[in-house]
């Protein structure tokens, strides 16, 4: 029997079923019942965190509804409901999100379930706008907690550990407009010696780059209207005249658009939505912003081993959180990602858990959907609210109908 895979197909999913059910009644029965479930949302993570030894569940079939509390500056949406649906929809009716990832096919909770970001110094990752979560519990109940509650701020970057969540809430705000600009042959030099001044040239910077040439090939400048301003040129890298990540005609036509202004639903994500991507793998290490440009330091000289099996390195900003699993849970954090061309699966996996091993030390929190290493030991040194987390969740779960391999070897322990 072929086994259902991942995105990128480096998971084979070892539940027995994927069930799809059609409305909450529905999925209740269905957790009451089962010994050991999960969810999974749009299958993007490049590892097991969303599989199951029992069941699996896949809310694509339930209603997004998407509701919007015009006072409350709030919006409800379905749990597996696709960023760049919600977005589209929001800007329809004049409403924003603070920041999106650079893919608009991930689902909202699985996006936030696992502390995906966006790019900002000061916008946070996804997952910080969460002001409620609608899940069924283990026992078949349906519950909400919100933002201020008991656990919420353990709940939110949840891995699935919690429950079936049904119904997201998220801050908005106001409809706004963006431009983004690109530009080529940052210096090295500048970006470490004026990380700052690079990182904050726009509402939402992103550097690509290989790692052992002279310049930081890239940038993406995302800037909002009316509060930033596009720069001619920054960190010696002039405007570019083509978008900044992308190799081909073909990557080309599906980016968002460059060098004219237009809402924010088109502008913060990279790719439009009818683009999928080639297949390739993702690491990425989250690294608290005072020890960046020494992480930087540290895979330059890697780069000779690093640049053979990199497509490209993608280095964001996001602002501190308070969510216990949170990437940047405590600290405004940089985020070191690599796009690896998966020619070479084993030496690819052997860089990462290098890479991994070696920003540790700096704080390196690998991304909970990407390729992880650390066992649960070693990342609990990096998330102070660990214990909190695993104890929550047992209350929660105390059967362990929602744990999974990934969550025994990376969390519990
Ligand atoms: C091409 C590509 C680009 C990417 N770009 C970015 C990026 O820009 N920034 C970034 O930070 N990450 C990025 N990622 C990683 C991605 O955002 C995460 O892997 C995210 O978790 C994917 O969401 P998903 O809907 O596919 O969730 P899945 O991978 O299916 O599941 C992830 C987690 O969500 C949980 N979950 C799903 N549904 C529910 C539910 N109903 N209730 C409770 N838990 C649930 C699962 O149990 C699991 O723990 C990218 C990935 C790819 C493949």
């Amino acid at each position: 029997m072929t086994r259902p895979e991942n995105w990128a197909q480096n998971h084979h999913f070892i539940a027995g079923a994927i069930y799809r059910p059609v409305s909450t009644d529905a999925l209740r029965h269905l957790v009451a019942r089962a010994p050991h479930i999960h969810a999974i949302g749009s299958r993007h993570s490049f590892n097991g965190v969303a599989d199951s030894p029992g069941v699996l569940v896949d809310l694509a079939d339930m209603p997004a509804d998407i509701v919007v509390d015009a006072a409350g500056r709030t919006v409800t949406a379905g749990a597996a409901v696709s960023y760049g649906a919600l977005a589209a929809h929001l800007e329809a009716l004049g409403w924003a999100l603070h920041n999106m990832a650079s893919l608009p096919q991930i689902s909202l909770v699985g996006a936030v379930a696992t502390g995906t970001h966006g790019s900002g110094d000061r916008l946070g990752t996804l997952s910080s706008a969460v002001a409620a979560l609608e899940m069924v519990t283990a026992g078949g109940d349906l519950v909400t907690v919100r933002r201020g509650d008991r656990g919420f701020d353990g709940m939110v970057v949840g891995l699935g550990a919690f429950g079936i969540v049904t119904r997201v809430t998220l801050d908005i705000e106001p409809s706004y407009r963006m431009r983004q600009d690109a530009y080529e042959g940052l210096s090295w030099q500048a970006v470490l010696e004026d990380f700052d001044a690079v990182m904050g040239a726009g509402t939402s910077v992103s550097l690509f780059t290989m790692w052992g040439g002279p310049v930081v090939d890239r940038a993406r400048v995302k800037t909002r209207l009316g509060a930033d301003v596009a720069p001619a040129a920054f960190a010696g890298g002039t405007a570019g005249a083509y978008p900044p990540d992308l190799a081909s005609a073909d990557h080309l036509r599906f980016s968002t658009p460059f060098g004219v202004a237009g809402p924010w639903s088109e502008r913060l994500v990279h790719m439009r939505m009818e683009f999928h991507q080639t297949r390739h793998l993702q690491s990425e290490y989250l690294v608290p912003r005072s020890a960046a440009t020494a992480a930087m330091v540290l895979l330059r000289n890697l780069g000779g081993r690093i640049d053979p099996q990199l497509r490209i390195t993608e280095i964001r900003s996001m602002a501190a959180d308070r969510l216990w699993l949170s990437p940047a849970f405590g600290a405004d954090t940089v985020g070191l990602h690599f796009s690896w061309e998966a020619f070479d699966v084993p030496a690819v996996l052997g860089l990462c858990a290098e890479i991994e091993d070696l920003l540790r030390p700096l704080g390196g929190r690998p991304h909970w959907g990407k390729v992880v290493f650390g066992e649960a030991a070693e990342l609990a040194a990096l998330y102070p609210r660990m214990a909190d987390f695993r104890a929550l969740a047992m209350q929660f779960d105390p059967a362990g109908k929602f744990r999974n391999a990934f969550l025994d070897r990376h969390v519990f322990g």
